[in-house]
Parts: C-alpha cells; sequence; structure tokens
C-alpha cells in the first residue's frame, strides 16, 4: 500500500508538474522598460536572431544560448525578458528555480526536461528562469539534492544547438553562489548586470507608470525621482500604485501630492499605524531620537536636504527623517563617516537629552555596523 500510494503520488507530481510551466505570448515590449538603454541594446541582437534565425545559421554566427541577468529583486529582470520575447513575437516561458525543488528526487529534473521540450516544440522561444540560485547553487556548497534538477539543466543546455532556436535567460542576484559549471561557455556565458536605476532612470520609470494614472498638474515626476535615491523600477511602479489607491480611498479624482508623500512613505516603511496608542513618554523619545538624526545629517552634511521628520508610527519604525540623499557611485569614507554619525545621532540625543538609552536605536545600530564592515 504504502508504494503503491508513494508510486501514485509522484505520478500525479509529474503530471501536475506541466501546471508550474507559465507559457504565453508577451505583449510586454522595450517600450514597458525603462532606463536600461546600454543593456537594450545587447538585447536587440537576440531579438534579431529570433526573429531570423535561418540569416544569422547561415553565416555561422553562434547566438548565446544563455544570459544570465543579475540583479537585486525589482530591477526589471522579467520585465526585460518579457520585452524581448513580446519583440521578437516568440512565446515566453517562464519558471522559477524553486519550482523545481521537489520532495521526490528527481521530478526536479522531470520538470526541467519538460519545459525544455514544450520550447523546442514551438522554437523560436523563450525559457525565462527566475532565481536560478535555487536550483543552480554551487554543488560544492553541500546541497546535493538539487543537484539532479541541475545536472539536467545542463544536459539540456548542452543539447541544443544553436539552431534550436530556444534562448534561456535566467536572473538572480547571487551570482557568487552558483555552480561555476553553468556559467562556462555554451551555456550562461553572457553576464549582464543590472542595477538599480539612477535618477534620471527613476524618471523615465516613472513616467511608464503614469501613464494610465490620473494626476494633478503640480505633480514633479523629477521630484519624486529625487526623493527615491535606492528605490528599485518596482518599488517606483509601486509608489504610484499605493498613491491611486490612497487617492480613491479618500474620495479624490485625480492623484495630488499629498498621496505621493504617503505612498513613498508606505513603500519606504510600511503603513501608518493609526490606532496604535503611543505613550507621550514614548512619543517624547521618538522626537527626541528623530530630531537627533536631523541636526547631525545639519551639521555635518548641509548639502543633504530633509525633507520630512515624522514621529507617526509606520511599519516597524516609530519615526524618521526623510533624507534627500544624492545618488552616488562611489562610496567615499569621509562620507560614509557622517552617514554613521547620522545613524548615531538618534542615540546620542536620547543620552545627551533624556539621559538614558533606549531598544530605538537597534536599526540605526544595525545599519551603521553594515556601513563600517
Ligand atoms: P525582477 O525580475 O528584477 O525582480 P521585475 O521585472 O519583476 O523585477 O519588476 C517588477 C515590476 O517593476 C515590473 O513589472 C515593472 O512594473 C516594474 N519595473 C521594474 N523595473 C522597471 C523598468 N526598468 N522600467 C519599467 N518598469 C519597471
Amino acid at each position: 500500500m504504502i508504494i503503491g500510494y508513494w508510486i501514485i503520488s509522484l505520478r500525479t507530481m509529474m503530471s501536475t508538474s506541466n501546471a508550474n510551466i507559465q507559457t504565453a505570448k508577451s505583449a510586454t515590449t522595450f517600450k514597458d522598460v525603462a532606463g536600461l538603454d546600454e543593456e537594450r541594446e545587447q538585447f536587440e541582437e537576440v531579438v534579431q536572431f529570433l526573429r531570423n534565425p535561418k540569416k544569422y545559421e547561415e553565416m555561422g554566427a553562434k547566438i548565446p544560448k544563455g544570459i544570465l541577468l543579475n540583479g537585486e529583486p525589482g530591477t526589471g529582470k522579467t520585465l526585460l525578458a518579457k520585452a524581448i520575447a513580446g519583440e521578437a513575437g516568440v512565446p515566453f516561458f517562464q519558471m522559477s528555480g524553486s519550482d523545481f525543488e521537489e520532495k521526490f528526487v528527481g521530478v526536479g529534473a522531470s520538470k526541467v526536461r519538460k519545459l525544455f521540450a514544450k520550447a523546442k516544440n514551438v522554437a523560436p522561444a523563450i525559457i525565462f528562469i527566475d532565481e536560478i540560485d535555487a536550483v543552480a547553487q554551487s554543488r560544492y556548497g553541500g546541497r546535493t539534492y538539487s543537484e539532479q534538477t541541475l545536472n539536467q539543466l545542463l544536459t539540456e543546455m548542452d543539447g541544443f544547438s544553436s539552431s534550436d532556436s530556444v534562448i534561456v535567460i535566467a536572473a538572480t542576484n547571487r551570482i557568487d553562489v552558483l555552480d561555476p559549471a553553468l556559467l562556462r561557455p555554451g551555456r550562461f556565458d553572457r553576464h549582464i548586470f543590472i542595477s538599480k536605476p539612477d535618477i534620471i532612470a527613476r524618471k523615465e520609470i516613472l513616467k511608464i507608470h503614469a501613464r494610465n494614472k490620473k494626476l494633478t498638474a503640480d505633480i514633479s515626476l523629477d521630484e519624486i525621482a529625487q526623493k527615491t535615491v535606492g528605490f528599485s523600477g518596482a518599488d517606483l511602479a509601486n509608489i504610484l500604485n499605493e498613491a491611486a489607491i490612497y487617492a480613491v480611498n479618500q474620495g479624490k479624482q485625480y492623484i495630488d501630492n499629498t498621496d505621493i508623500s504617503e505612498a513613498i512613505a508606505r513603500v519606504l516603511v510600511g503603513l501608518e499605524k493609526k490606532n496604535v496608542s503611543v505613550s507621550e513618554e514614548d512619543k517624547k523619545l521618538t522626537a527626541t531620537h528623530e530630531a537627533g538624526h536631523a541636526i547631525v545629517s545639519a551639521v555635518l552634511r548641509p548639502t543633504v536636504k530633509n525633507f520630512g521628520i515624522s514621529i507617526v508610527q509606520r511599519g516597524n519604525a516609530g519615526g524618521y527623517n526623510y533624507f534627500d540623499e544624492p545618488d552616488a557611485k562611489y562610496s567615499r569614507k569621509e562620507e560614509l563617516k557622517k552617514q554613521i554619525a547620522v545613524l548615531y545621532g538618534g542615540r546620542a540625543a536620547e543620552e545627551i537629552i533624556l539621559g538614558d538609552i533606549s531598544s530605538g536605536a537597534s536599526n540605526d545600530l544595525e545599519r551603521a555596523s553594515k556601513i563600517v564592515k
């Protein structure tokens, strides 16, 4: 009975495993992707190939089989892969590395086989594997249960010739843990780093997501782009969406600047906690603490604009300062020292003004330690 049950459940898993393979014609195009112009140029070539594989073959050109997109979550990796499929007009198969993880050895490998078989059937096509690190961690790292899946992936990639016209795009933000075998020539030999958007890209991304939103005339996308240093494309899309939701909830016809500020705060720190009762003592502590950050910043970095201090509880934070930190490619030691000082400003204020310290500074201390490291 046990063996029978095991066989049945294995079979159902094998047969339902197809269900996870999502395929679709993608309606996304490069117009929907902002700020990744250089990356896009590299992909134009791939699009041309998918549109007309014969031409390249006749010339004896080898097109990369695998492209690895390396970047933090929300930076538009999936979007870019979809746009390539959309531009080329080819089917797009999407799976996440974690979809291959199964209780039963061999099921993950069988899913890989099915995925490639399906794609080859309708080639030219694009296979997109998100979070590839979930299956492709270094085999030397002691994780063996996904080894079969990884081996299958390697076999499939070696097995198809470039005339199969299937291009595998994988995404990760942990290229450092990937099995080196995966990065060898003929596999994922093209690596493209997708960085977080700078101020110009942020504005472009906001423009795309503002296309279908009703905004009041005084909203400046430049200003939002300026206030959102360190935000990913997904965060920016989220801001405009949250602002729209907030505006509707307030019974407004248009999204205005207060909705945008609220949305930035929501995305940055979380929802405002209106019904939490905070004691006068805690309010005073938070106010002192936040004022400490603000004063140290004003003294040490007078050019960094502070566009708001709040002691309204949001998410986990009791209060916060919005600093308009400049985009910088390199961190300089003197700058970092100032940042650390600003982070310690909260605790210092508690100590000087209230004569005691609290757990309120724990996150500041963590962040400061990270910078020091
Ligand atoms: P990733 O795959 O890198 O985690 P996604 O491609 O899933 O990120 O991005 C999530 C969403 O964020 C997209 O669907 C899109 O709405 C928005 N987004 C991210 N980057 C961009 C960008 N460069 N241009 C336009 N929108 C973007």
